[in-house]
């Protein structure tokens, strides 16, 4: 395997690696350990050249670095992307991965993302024991779903706070887009906490399982964005929060689990505000996955009861940065990369 250094203004390691055995062609970005070893996904996808790799990769470790310092994870910011086909994946290229992946030596830490789930991780890790989010029979923390909607739960309820003077969800209008692996499970919690779930899916199985175990309303894909209700939450795709959607929105809040949901991340931040919608900062509310992950680093390895109680901490850190927000006139979204700066800039003063 060939393995080549990219000098990259203000990320710590990039690097391209290229194995003619398995056809891996793959990068892994490290942006910033200040706060600890860079942990974020590796991502399978047919890149249409390597140039848009490499920015993908870029923009997701240094998207990383935010949340986790953000969340306080102890962790830094990092990603892998594998530039191929999700068919042409096999035992072979994934363990080439991983190889690339040990020559950080620990710096990055890898995960699941999109096209590599569990069973993919397992052949990684044979290669590399820089691998979290395996099974719990494994020692690893296992899906992180359920937590990342545990947390976007608890920032739902901050962002009612916010809105209303009150966490009460009772007969809220909630429209979840993408009752997915974390939609779905977003969705129980509203329920139980007294909502009603309008969804939109362009997967009719997931339309269906979200009729029946939420009792939910359903509406077209792109109806979505009309709808009159109290809560968009954004749980399918990114950049769906522009200057076409955002003028159609007619909620009170923004708050979903979906990465990248600003297409321009200040200039739609600064129109949500305008618009007078609260909007909870993706990376902020969606770390529920990355805090428990984080939980099997520690040295007495993964505990649920503490990854539920870090998670829990969501809502505060959510609170927060709507005092600031409010405070100062900002964006949330602002006032979040301020919190990040600030953890970050503490760190490291004291290194
Ligand atoms: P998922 O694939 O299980 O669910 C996504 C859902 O969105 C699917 O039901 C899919 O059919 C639907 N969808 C896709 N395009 C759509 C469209 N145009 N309109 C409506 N629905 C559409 O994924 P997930 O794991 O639930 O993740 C959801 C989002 O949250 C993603 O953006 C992901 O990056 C982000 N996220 C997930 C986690 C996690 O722990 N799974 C953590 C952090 C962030």
């Amino acid at each position: 395997m060939k393995i080549t250094e990219i000098e990259v203004e203000g990320y710590e390691r990039v690097a391209r690696a290229e194995d003619p055995e398995t056809g891996l062609i793959a990068f892994i970005g490290v942006h910033n350990t200040t706060l600890g070893p860079a942990l974020g996904g590796m991502r399978l996808w047919p890149y249409s050249s390597e140039d848009s790799a490499l920015w993908d990769v870029k923009r997701l470790s240094r998207g990383m670095t935010f949340k986790s310092a953000v969340a306080r994870t102890g962790l830094g910011g990092g990603k892998s992307v594998i530039m191929a086909d999700p068919k042409s994946k096999t035992p072979e290229l994934l363990q080439a991965m991983g190889r690339f992946v040990d020559a950080f030596g620990g710096k990055y830490i890898t995960a699941e993302d999109v096209n590599i789930g569990i069973p993919d991780l397992l052949e990684v890790a044979k290669t590399t024991k820089h691998v979290t989010g395996l099974p719990r029979d494994q020692g690893g923390s296992g899906n992180p779903s359920p937590y990342t909607a545990l947390g976007c739960f608890e920032g739902v309820k901050a962002c009612a706070a916010e809105a209303w003077g009150s966490e009460d969800l009772t007969g809220k209008l909630v429209a979840i887009q993408g009752p997915g692996s974390v939609g779905l499970v977003l969705g129980q919690h509203l329920v139980k906490a007294g909502a009603k779930i309008v969804v939109a899916d362009i997967n009719k199985a997931n339309v269906e399982r979200a009729v029946k175990e939420l009792g939910a309303a359903v509406v077209e894909p792109d109806d979505i964005y009309d709808l009159e209700c109290d809560i968009y939450a954004p749980c399918a795709l990114g950049a769906t929060l522009n200057d076409e959607t955002i003028p159609r929105l007619k909620c009170k809040i923004v708050a979903g689990a979906a990465n990248n949901q600003l297409d321009d991340e200040s200039r739609h931040a600064d129109m949500l505000k305008e618009h007078g919608l609260i909007y909870a900062p993706d990376y902020v509310i969606n770390a529920g996955g990355i805090i428990n992950v984080s939980l099997e680093l520690e040295p007495g390895g993964y505990n649920e009861a503490a990854a539920v109680a870090r998670i829990r901490n969501i809502h505060e850190a959510l609170q927060s940065i709507f005092e600031t927000a409010r405070e100062r006139g900002i964006s949330t979204h602002a006032a979040a990369q301020e919190v990040a700066q600030r953890n970050l800039a503490e760190a490291a003063a004291t290194a």
